[in-house]
């Protein structure tokens, strides 16, 4: 998407804004995302997550609004003309959406967690660079990541097939993500994803307001 149509300006810095970091989260379908991403946004203060758009439809126990906002094909493709979307794509034949309202309400807390596939974690590099850290997750073999989708029981076998094929593809991507987790183990997994926020939290371009306080206690033009 271009910055032409949608309401929104080509971004300035989002650290002299003072405004939350985008921290990006993909990983093939199976791997653990959802799992180890509910649980750091319960471990991390001032971290939401930017609820998506979706025209897929709900699985059992998914709450509109909570999980993802359920949208008609119709309603999506309205809302992508309206330039809606920070970045939007079609992920096993649905659509998927990050929309501004949900980035910029999540941002009003904190720093955002965005849960998106390798095409809209590009689209939003592309746009937002060094204030979208992206972290890519992998499993730790592709016949763990199997029993994963298996064990899950979520899904067919067809539907398994596909995720597995996918993957192949997606895993490729990873030399473009900043960072790279593998998930083996659950705690370990959600220690370095923890650290990953804190260091980007704690780069000096993050903290220029605290810092500038700090300098003007010791008196004199100190910049
Ligand atoms: P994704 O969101 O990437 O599609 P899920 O979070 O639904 O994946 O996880 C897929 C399955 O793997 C779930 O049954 C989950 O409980 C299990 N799982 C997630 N992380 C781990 C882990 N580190 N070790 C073992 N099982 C895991
Ligand atoms: P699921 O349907 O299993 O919840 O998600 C399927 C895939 O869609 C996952 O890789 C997930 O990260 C991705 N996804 C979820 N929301 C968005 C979004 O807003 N934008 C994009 N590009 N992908 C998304």
């Amino acid at each position: 998407m271009t910055s032409k149509n949608h309401p929104h300006a080509a971004p300035t810095s989002l650290a002299e804004k003072a405004k939350g970091l985008l921290f990006i989260v993909s990983a093939p379908s199976g791997s653990g995302k959802s799992t180890l991403v509910q649980r750091v946004l319960h471990e991390v203060p001032h971290l939401c997550f930017s609820v998506s758009h979706t025209t897929r439809p709900p699985r059992a126990g998914e709450r509109n609004g909570v999980e993802y906002f359920f949208v008609s094909p119709e309603d999506f493709e309205s809302m992508v003309r309206r330039g809606e979307f920070v970045e939007h794509a079609k992920v096993f034949g649905n659509d998927y959406g990050t929309t501004w309202k949900q980035v910029e309400e999540a941002q009003a807390s904190g720093d955002v967690l965005l849960d998106i596939d390798v095409q809209g974690a590009a689209q939003v590099k592309q746009r937002f660079g060094e204030e979208a850290p992206s972290v890519f997750l992998l499993p730790p073999s592709f016949e763990v990541l199997e029993e994963r989708l298996r064990g899950r029981s979520s899904d067919g076998d067809a539907v398994i097939q596909k995720r597995l094929e996918t993957a192949r593809r997606e895993i490729r991507e990873y030399s473009k993500y900043d960072y790279v987790i593998v998930n083996d183990d659950l705690d370990r997994a959600a220690e370095v994803l923890r650290s990953i926020i804190q260091a980007q939290r704690a780069r000096q371009i993050r903290q220029r307001e605290e810092i500038r306080k700090i300098l003007k206690s010791f008196g004199g033009n100190i910049e």
